[in-house]
């Protein structure tokens, strides 16, 4: 049995430790005699499992206590409408668009109100994170929504966008847990786990209490309403178990791994060896402006799309997988999410040197 070096945007890589532990617990969770899969959710032993979940997270990304976590379904697609359902009181909000995942959530809020579009970085196919120093933020609008790494793309914001008072809402799904963060700065961190942080299925929302309301909008699906999920523990319904179970590992692991602190030192170590080998190479070429670069996703072309497809063919062969570009953009993307190790990034940037001086004999 081989493993891969995969570059997957996601579902992605994960730590082989925690692949290595849940099989071992896989016919027989901790003498119980079965799965984690095949136990009640109401039961003692799940009941352990979710809380110690919830109580890694908040020691991991140092949480306030007047913050909600939510373990939920429907991926981060299904955040885009709860966003608006629970928080669009006054029916306005501020969008900055930065990619496919931003102007998915903008288009899918205006359903419900006035979406209004505060900052672009569409004209240069989104290579780049706008000026968000002075945005036109109003006072009536109910929050400022960002998607802070723009998985596609390969940008992410360095410094948030000055909301002028109104709560900052990120999407978060492809920097998960990447590096520390000040949970105090949003009003809602949210993120589907399936990039960095577990298996898909499972979407993390962390709400500040005060917008955690009764008044949503009408029609809101009760089980769109983050109260709902809030007031019973993210347990109102059967919640995805079995990944929860996995991010629970993944916490320990990260937490094991110097928490988020060395998260950021490992993530800035392996980017750091992909984006130089870019820059002085003479065939390939990073898409994104410097400033703006993903320490988690980072794409890249030769500037013939022939020879892209070749490239790719050839490090498939040689076993870096999924390095293809999202569909929308084309040339190769690698993702590096916490759990790639810098061996995988190493190897790979070494493989491309060879594929490099192989063609310009
Ligand atoms: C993958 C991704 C999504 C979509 O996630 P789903 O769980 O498939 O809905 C949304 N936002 C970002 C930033 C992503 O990377």
């Amino acid at each position: 049995m081989g493993r891969v070096w995969n570059f997957s945007a996601g579902p992605a890589v994960l730590p082989e430790e925690v692949l290595r532990e849940a099989a071992d617990e896989m016919m027989d969770y901790r003498g119980c005699g079965m799965s984690v899969m095949e136990m009640s959710h109401r039961s003692k032993v799940y009941d352990k499992i979710i809380k110690d979940a919830e109580s890694d997270l908040r020691a991991l990304m140092g949480i306030p206590g007047n913050y909600k976590v939510l373990f939920l379904q429907g991926g981060a697609s299904q955040q885009f409408a709860a966003v608006p359902m629970n928080l669009m009181k006054n029916r306005k909000a501020g969008y900055v668009i930065t990619g496919q995942w931003a102007k998915k959530a903008f288009s899918e809020a205006k359903m419900y109100g006035e979406a209004v579009q505060l900052a672009s970085s569409a004209d240069k196919t989104f290579s780049y994170i706008p000026d968000c120093s002075d945005l036109p933020v109003t006072d009536d609008m109910d929050y400022v929504y960002i998607c802070e790494n723009n998985t596609i793309y390969g940008t992410k914001f360095k410094t948030l966008p000055d909301t002028k008072g109104r709560d900052l809402v990120a999407d978060v799904s492809s920097c998960f847990l990447s590096e520390p963060v000040d949970v105090s700065k949003y009003g809602v961190i949210y993120g589907g786990v399936q990039k960095n942080v577990g298996p898909a299925g499972v979407v993390i929302t962390i709400v500040r209490e005060d917008l955690v309301r009764d008044d949503v909008l009408p029609g809101t699906p009760t089980m769109l309403k983050w109260k709902t999920q809030a007031d019973n523990g993210s347990l109102y319904n059967t919640p995805p178990c079995y990944g929860i179970y996995i991010c629970g590992k993944v916490f320990k692991w990260i937490a094991a791994n110097g928490g988020l602190e060395g998260m950021k030192k490992r993530n800035e170590e392996k980017a750091a060896i992909l984006y130089s080998f870019l820059d002085s190479s003479r065939m390939f070429k990073g898409t994104v402006e410097k400033k703006d670069r993903s320490l988690m996703n980072v794409p890249f072309v030769t500037g013939d799309e022939a020879l892209d497809a070749e490239f790719i063919a050839a490090a498939t062969a040689a076993g870096f997988v999924n390095l293809k570009g999202h569909r929308t953009v084309g040339g190769m993307r690698a993702s590096i999410y916490n759990a790639m190790p810098k061996e995988g990034v190493e190897a790979l940037v070494q493989f491309m040197d060879d594929f490099e001086k192989r063609k310009a004999k």
